[in-house]
């Protein structure tokens, strides 16, 4: 018996993830899958279709290259995404199939709808509950991780400054100073890599559990005095009061930082508004800041999302879709996760889903009615 996966080329504007690499299809291929992807699906992740026969070769006959989304889908068991599909795209997955993308089920209820009428079971990568078991499934760590590193990458190329020291003939240059609001996933990231490129890092985070993650990366903790542990591991939202204690310490460690890089998010609220437009103004000409959370609304009160905006002196920089900058891999680890997630359901060369597992049971949406 043999089930097929499909892969097509992702749609959305601007990214150019896959979610098959060439390492992972050769696994599935091993644990009895066919594959089936669209012509070029890796491409813009700079992944050619070549690279993908030759992980094969030992089993050329299943791997095939459709060359549209229809031949590619049509017969899929599997159907392996980044983003949600296009209502068009989910048209073609045959009933009784398998879809695991980053689906954003709150925004995307027709979709979710029709996968359920259409008789598909889908998965949205970002459910999968974050317990150890499940991190190396874990799609919004990897992702974020990617998007931490690129932030400071990103700021780092629009200083005017050198962020390490330098000690040169012409003299010293002292190092730059970077603030990272946010010590989550992509916060550790922008740490450990604005550390490695020589920055004197400084960060801070409402949940006190991140101030030996701070400092064991060799970064300073700002201790703002606000404390604000949520549910499962996350922040809650902050009162009035503490807002304005955190804004009031905050300013003067940001009035300070060549480089701020903001990341602090509260599941299912919009990002909180952490960075007012007097603290920008309160910023040294030069300085610039990469808000992380524009895509939920931004931790800036001036960030335009997918803009570069100047204001006074100060760069503010709200860029969208990060991990799909550093695509080879971020597609590389997020196959691994959907490598990982499905891996548990390939029994015999057939897919069976258990959901009597949390992981399954808290991902699905749609299409569980096999659940007891
Ligand atoms: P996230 O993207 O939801 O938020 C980013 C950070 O912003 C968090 O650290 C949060 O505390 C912080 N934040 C929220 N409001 C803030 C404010 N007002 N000021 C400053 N910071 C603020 O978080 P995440 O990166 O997805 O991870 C959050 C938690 O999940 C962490 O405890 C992490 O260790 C845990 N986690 C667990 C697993 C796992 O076990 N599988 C995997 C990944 C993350």
């Amino acid at each position: 018996m043999a089930f097929t996966v499909g892969v097509p080329k992702e749609t959305a504007a601007r990214e150019r993830r896959v979610a098959l690499v060439p390492a992972v299809a050769a696994k599935l291929i091993s644990l009895g899958a066919r594959i089936v992807m669209q012509q070029g699906a890796g491409a813009a992740a700079g992944i050619p279709d070549e690279a993908y026969r030759a992980a094969a070769a030992a089993n050329a006959e299943a791997l095939s290259f459709a060359a549209d989304a229809a031949a590619a889908l049509r017969d899929a068991d599997l159907v392996l995404r980044v983003q949600a599909p296009s209502p068009e795209e989910a048209a073609l997955y045959k009933k009784g199939a398998v879809l695991v993308a980053f689906l954003a089920p709150h925004a995307n209820a027709a979709l979710i709808e029709q996968l359920r009428s259409g008789g598909q079971t889908a998965f949205a990568v970002e459910l999968i509950p974050r317990i150890s078991r499940a991190q190396s499934m874990d799609a919004l760590s990897s992702q974020a991780a990617c998007a931490g590193y690129a932030a400071v990458l990103i700021g780092a190329g629009h200083l005017k400054r050198f962020l390490p020291m330098l000690t040169t003939a012409a003299g010293t240059i002292r190092p730059a100073k970077a603030l990272i609001v946010g010590a989550g996933v992509a916060g550790l990231q922008a740490i450990a890599t604005a550390r490695r490129l020589g920055a004197m890092v400084e960060a801070f985070d409402v949940r006190s559990a991140t101030k030996e993650q701070v400092e064991s990366l060799g970064a300073k903790f700002v201790d703002t005095g606000v404390k604000a542990e949520g549910a499962g591991g996350y922040a809650r939202e902050l009162t009035a009061d503490e807002k304005a204690q955190q804004s009031a310490a905050l300013g003067k460690h940001a009035a300070l930082a060549d480089l701020v890089i903001t990341t602090a998010a509260i599941p299912g609220r919009p990002a909180p508004k952490l960075i007012s437009r007097a603290m920008v103004e309160a910023m040294k000409p030069g300085s610039v800041l990469v808000d992380l959370a524009a895509e939920t609304g931004g931790n800036c009160e001036l960030t335009t999302p997918g803009e570069a905006v100047q204001h006074g002196g100060v760069t503010v920089i709200g860029p969208l879709n990060l991990p799909s900058s550093l695509a080879e891999h971020a597609s590389e680890m997020y196959a691994k996760n959907l490598l990982n997630f499905t891996q548990p359901w390939i029994k015999d060369g057939a897919l069976r889903i258990d959901w009597t597992d949390e992981v399954y049971a808290g991902a699905v949406v749609t299409g569980d009615d096999a659940k007891p």
